[in-house]
């Protein structure tokens, strides 16, 4: 099918999806928004899935549920953003009405700590569900023989922007490491616009918690690159003071290649507001859990296989909002990690 005629489809879509969302009660287009991140990323591929699965299910499905005060429909967007942190900035300025969030970034919002000092609104935000575990990336040029974090030292790398949750992992590790961003030649990009810089060779590395595979990496198979390990030391250090980075690895089967390599991990959330209504963060949750939200994750990306019901309360570093705990415990046979 060509292009034009995709675009024509889609167009078409988009307009129907509109007039149904403008036919809602209020007469205004009922926008789910969730912040993700950068373009060649996980986080933004998953959530434009489930955004879609909010789409979809909120004009079939999920009305049939609702009383007459409920919307109709919801037309589920995924933002790009700077990460896991600018997404918890978003939601308490309500300019989103989700994001995804790293457990450990979400935890510090909870608690009003570190960038989030001082800020109570943060303490407002609620999980929906745990999706999935994110791996420490930090992807160099082979050829910069950069086998540990200590070989840093006189490297350009890009650790991320202001407002990623990899900039703030970034910093834990150097802490455990024993260095500081004085050390190197830091650079704050996002990953993608790092890679005419990694092939140039302008850059000799890059760092990015996120899922496996992600773009940024798999799109830089012209160049040879490593991935640089995370000691199990420097892990166990993080872990003591920041629970929910844990040891974990990257499996060789992630990107050809690249062997197996130890580094730290943590899950991606999916978070809301405390002021959002109970009744559609009910629907919310269905609606991520819905078979077709869940058949559209697992074809739709190679992450989308391990978001699962299973592990739906993995690592849950905040507490649930009330419209998320109540269909887990309607549904507690399908959340096997489900407790009162
Ligand atoms: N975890 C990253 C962050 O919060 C984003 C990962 C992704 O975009 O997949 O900065």
């Amino acid at each position: 099918m060509s292009y034009t005629r995709i675009a024509k489809i889609n167009a078409t879509i988009l307009f129907i999806l509109f007039v149904l969302a403008t036919s809602a009660k209020s007469g205004e287009p009922r926008f789910f928004r969730i912040g993700t991140g950068g373009q060649t990323g996980v986080y933004y591929p998953i959530g434009k899935i489930i955004a879609q699965g909010i789409t979809s299910n909120s004009l079939t499905e999920i009305p049939a549920q609702l009383g007459e005060n409920d919307v109709s429909a919801y037309i589920g967007v995924a933002q790009n953003s700077g990460g896991s942190v600018d997404n918890v900035f978003s939601l308490i300025a309500e300019e989103t009405e989700a994001g995804l969030v790293q457990a450990d970034v979400a935890a510090l919002a909870f608690q009003a700590e570190q960038v989030f000092k001082g800020n109570d609104q943060a303490r407002s935000v609620r999980a929906v569900a745990s999706l999935y575990s994110e791996k420490f990336h930090i992807v160099t040029r082979r050829d910069a023989n950069i086998h540990t974090v200590e070989d840093f030292r006189g490297k350009r790398i890009s650790i991320d922007e202001i407002g990623s949750g990899t900039l703030s992992v970034m910093r834990i590790v150097l802490e455990a490491y024993g260095m500081s961003e004085s050390d190197f030649q830091p650079v704050y990009l996002k990953p993608i616009f790092t890679r005419d810089k990694m092939v140039s060779g302008e850059l000799q590395g890059f760092t990015m918690m996120a899922g496996t595979p992600m773009e940024a990496v798999s799109q830089l198979s012209d160049i040879e690159i490593s991935l640089v390990p995370i000691s199990a030391d420097a892990a166990a250090w993080i872990k003591k003071r920041y629970p929910y980075l844990v040891p974990g690895h990257i499996s060789a089967d992630a990107y050809a290649n690249i062997p197996e390599v130890s580094t730290i991990e943590v899950y991606a959330l999916l978070v809301v507001s405390a002021t959002m209504d109970e009744a559609l963060v009910y629907q919310i949750t269905a609606a991520l859990w819905s078979e077709r939200t869940l058949a559209m994750l697992k074809s739709g990306h190679p992450q989308g296989r391990f978001i699962t019901p299973e592990t739906a309360l993995d690592s849950l570093s905040i507490p649930l909002h009330p419209g998320a705990r109540k269909y887990y415990q309607e549904n507690a046979d399908r959340f096997r990690g489900f407790q009162e």
